[in-house]
């Protein structure tokens, strides 16, 4: 399992990052000493919005066990977080039922007796992890076992080490650390901070730790040597063994078919990329396209059939909401739904075209406090105005139909130009979200390439042909470039994590439709 850490200075700067983790991985980390004015019910309450599965971990790391420093005017709240504060909300993280608090070895034997004790009077199914955190240096095996050995003789459900690399070596005490915790059939999180300690990062997970931490494409870390989300499932998938990390029994056996909705369906790479994830994923299911006419009809064969979930797409985005049980909160707002997962016979519709489309674009760019032009006013544009607008940028709508295009700014409250005057606007990045450029117009842009001088960054969602022509145009400047196929394929990657709670083989799924598309151009 991966966890982020939630880290951000503010309280609603953390809502928005609980609803992409909360999407994207495991667990989420509320580090409540680095959210300022963090409210506990609200955060949690919006994790649980995005993901019925995902786990909550509450932590109040002491400043003495904590790497990343709070932010500067947080300085006096930092101070003001008594132990006695510290215990209340530890407290009222269980009686909201968060799946996990974590509490320091160091805060003493008396505190964590307490929260056991208040855990039992409460009837809480949470667990108590019991940390030991060194930020500056690994001490020898056999202290890290002691350490253990405290943890666990003062009844943790989960013991978490986590010391500073100084050397490479230090790495390997991981493995001998996290061997013997599970000799005594004890649950361990263990692993290195540091620079030098990502590769204990990386193998944790295969040696057998409970969980690694992982932190978004161009979100905080909560300690150094944190890698990325992807960066962390691409190695997952890599390494031999993997499998043993993940939780088997998810899915119950009669729920794993997987179908496209939409009209026409004909040229979809879906079901090629999903059939090949499902595949490596050792899932035993099947995803199939149905060219629809009646969406009605199709919504009560898959409630009544045993489809797992659907995948939806043009035209039916935005029709299909009236016949789902609930809808996550970002789809609602996007006004598209694009995922439906059957939770036995109740159907929940989810959005992850824009999530794809962020984390392709937060590979090259952080989003946060930047201007991006939107050309095309359609689904694909309201799902890239969405993002970047949760994200903290600042989206600014370009449409050749003019009232298209303002009813679009003004549902997100953003400026309005229409495409004569690309020119004249000054952005950090452009996202095309038009089909010109598309296969077989490989030769049309939808603008000219002086326009393009202007920007840092250049994304397409068009993914037919692999580098369009607004691409070419923009790599040919220098410029960082975005193709559609990375917002396809992570959003693919989203459907099947929660259709299925795993992670999607995501280095494959690009192959493959990469090869698929490479195919059809030659
Ligand atoms: P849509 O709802 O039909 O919207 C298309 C938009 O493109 C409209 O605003 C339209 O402008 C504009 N447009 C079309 N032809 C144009 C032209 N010749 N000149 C200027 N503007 C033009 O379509 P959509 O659902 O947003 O999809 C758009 C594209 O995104 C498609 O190519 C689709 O395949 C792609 N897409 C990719 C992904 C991915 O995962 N990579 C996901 C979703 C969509 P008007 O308002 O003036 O008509």
């Amino acid at each position: 399992m991966i966890c982020i850490p939630i880290t951000d200075a503010t309280h609603q700067e953390a809502l928005r990052s609980v609803a992409r983790s909360a999407m994207a991985a495991d667990l989420i980390e509320l580090r409540m000493d680095l959210i300022a004015d963090g409210d506990l019910d609200q955060l949690i309450a919006a994790a649980r919005r995005v993901s019925g599965r995902i786990k909550i971990i509450v932590t109040c790391r002491r400043k003495e066990e904590a790497l990343l420093p709070p932010p500067l005017d947080q300085a006096d709240r930092k101070k003001g977080m008594t132990k006695t504060a510290k215990m209340r909300l530890l407290k009222q993280a269980i009686e909201l039922g968060v799946d996990f608090i974590d509490i320091e070895l160091a805060e003493g034997d008396k505190a964590i007796k307490q929260l056991q004790s208040f855990c039992r009077q409460q009837k809480s199914s949470t667990r108590i992890i019991v940390s030991w955190h060194d930020i500056s240096k690994t001490p020898s095996l056999g202290t890290l076992k002691e350490i253990f050995q405290t943890c666990a003789q003062i009844g943790a459900d989960i013991v978490k080490i986590v010391p500073y690399a100084r050397t490479a070596a230090d790495n390997l005490k991981v493995p001998g650390l996290i061997a013997y915790a599970k000799a005594q059939d004890r649950k361990i999180i263990a692993m290195c901070m540091g620079d030098l300690g990502q590769i204990s990062r990386v193998m944790a997970l295969v040696w057998g730790s409970y969980l690694g931490f992982a932190v978004l494409s161009g979100g905080k870390k909560s300690a150094p040597g944190q890698l990325t989300l992807n960066t962390m499932r691409e190695f997952q998938h890599l390494l031999p063994g993997h499998q043993r990390s993940i939780q088997p029994g998810l899915l119950p056996p009669d729920t794993l078919n997987f179908v496209l909705l939409g009209n026409p369906v004909r040229q979809s790479l879906s079901p090629l990329m999903h059939n090949k994830a499902l595949e490596a994923m050792q899932i035993d299911g099947h995803y199939s396209a149905f060219c629809v006419s009646d969406l009605a009809q199709a919504m009560t064969g898959i409630r009544g059939m045993s489809i797992r979930g659907a995948s939806v797409t043009i035209p039916f985005k935005t029709t299909v909401m009236d016949y789902l049980d609930e809808i996550d909160a970002d789809a609602v707002a996007l006004g598209a739904v694009n995922t439906i997962v059957n939770e036995r016979g109740r159907l929940v519709g989810y959005n992850t075209d824009w999530l794809g489309l962020m984390q392709a674009l937060e590979d090259k760019i952080p989003v946060v406090g930047k201007t991006f032009v939107i050309i095309g006013a359609g689904g694909a544009a309201r799902a890239a105005a969405y993002g970047i607008k949760k994200e903290g940028g600042r989206p600014v709508i370009v449409n050749r139909t003019r009232d298209k295009g303002r009813a679009l700014a003004a549902r997100f409250d953003c400026p309005f130009y229409p495409l004569s005057a690309i020119g004249k606007i000054q952005a950090h990045g452009l996202v095309n979200t038009t089909s010109v450029g598309m296969y077989p117009q490989i030769h049309q842009s939808p603008v000219t390439s002086a326009a393009l001088a202007n920007y840092q960054v250049v994304v397409d969602v068009i993914y037919n042909p692999l580098k369009t022509k607004l691409l070419r145009d923009a790599e040919a400047q220098g410029q960082k470039i975005v193709s559609g196929l990375e917002m396809f394929v992570r959003q693919g990657a989203g459907q099947l994590k929660l259709w299925t709670g795993k992670d999607a083989p995501l280095v494959l799924m690009r192959k493959t439709v990469r090869e698929r598309l490479e195919t059809l151009e030659t």
